[in-house]
């Protein structure tokens, strides 16, 4: 039995947030359908924000009550507020992502609110999920943990304070996220360990971004430490609209690459999941698409999935 890690795809989430132009609803469900077809886990297909803010989203509820049609595929929305968790629960996300910046000025810039009041909207959100009918899994993620392009360097002791207070009011998953991809395997080392060693196994993923050409190194210390879930992105789409300089998110189609080729059980077929790179081609034909695999092709080397 190979060792499983779970690949969560965000680019209809991340990637979509910071196109130029927008992706119709049509496609947007063809592209989702095909990544869940080629053996993707879980699919972050949304957020529910303001359409005035980011026009993109406007049709999340619509897409997670098409998403949630597919077998064997968590769907995952973001929710910034209680609204949102509402919203996400009504179109029946099986789980919600709320962000919480750990640093003051991206927390001001993405969400009006400091961390502290971000926090405690986590906990009404909580309180309100656990409430419900139908369970509705909760993750706490933490922005900005590895960097801040608005504070610069962000205090690991705030990470970890962040990550203790998520994790004290209910969240069922703490992640770690790389927000404007200043992060290095290093840092990531460090970061994950201290935040472990306060909350142990609710830590569980890592989201990162590419920014400084470091994602995937990023990628390859935290699965050493001992992470088993990570974001990424088809074709490396991504950024933070409220995050000045971030790019793209780590590519995917490389991320399973590297975790197959080291013998981790993805459950995806990357062929596959190579092919989903031309619906989003044809649902945004101005983005330019990153990623090595794609333009390099599998090599005979790679041990296909059985
Ligand atoms: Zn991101």
């Amino acid at each position: 039995m190979r060792e499983r890690v779970t690949v969560c795809e965000v680019g209809p989430r991340d990637g979509l947030q910071m196109a130029k132009s927008r992706m119709s609803t049509a496609v947007k469900t063809r592209w989702i359908a095909a990544m869940a077809e080629s053996g993707v886990p879980e699919i972050e297909v949304g957020s529910f924000v303001s359409p005035r803010l980011i026009p993109q989203m406007s049709d999340t509820a619509e897409i997670v009550r098409r998403a949630v049609l597919l077998p064997r595929v968590i769907i995952v929305a973001l929710a910034p507020n209680l609204r949102g968790a509402q919203e996400a629960y009504a179109a029946g996300a099986h789980r919600i992502s709320v962000p919480v910046s750990v640093s003051e000025g991206h927390s001001r810039a993405n969400l009006n609110r400091t961390p502290d009041e971000q926090v405690a909207e986590v906990a009404r959100i909580v309180s309100w999920v656990r409430g419900q009918d139908r369970p509705m899994e909760v993750e706490g993620a933490c922005s900005t943990s590895f960097g801040c392009s608005f504070d610069g360097r962000v205090a690991t002791a705030s990470v970890v304070r962040v990550a203790v207070e998520l994790a004290a009011v209910g969240v069922d998953m703490v992640a770690l996220a790389d927000t404007v991809g200043y992060a290095h395997p290093s840092l990531i080392r460090s970061v994950v360990r201290a935040v472990r060693g306060e909350i142990g196994a609710r830590l569980d993923g890592l989201h990162l971004h590419d920014t400084m050409g470091l994602g995937i190194a990023n990628a390859l210390a935290g699965l050493e430490e001992g992470i088993r879930n990570f974001d990424a992105a088809l074709a490396g789409l991504g950024g933070c609209p409220f995050a000045p300089g971030a790019s793209g998110n780590i590519v995917t189609e490389d991320l399973v690459f590297m975790l197959e080729s080291m013998g981790f059980d993805t459950g995806i077929d990357l062929d596959r999941l190579i092919r989903a790179r031309d619906i989003l081609a044809e649902g945004l034909p101005a983005e330019a698409l990153h990623g090595q695999v794609s333009v390099a092709g599998i090599p005979k080397t790679f041990r296909v999935a059985a």
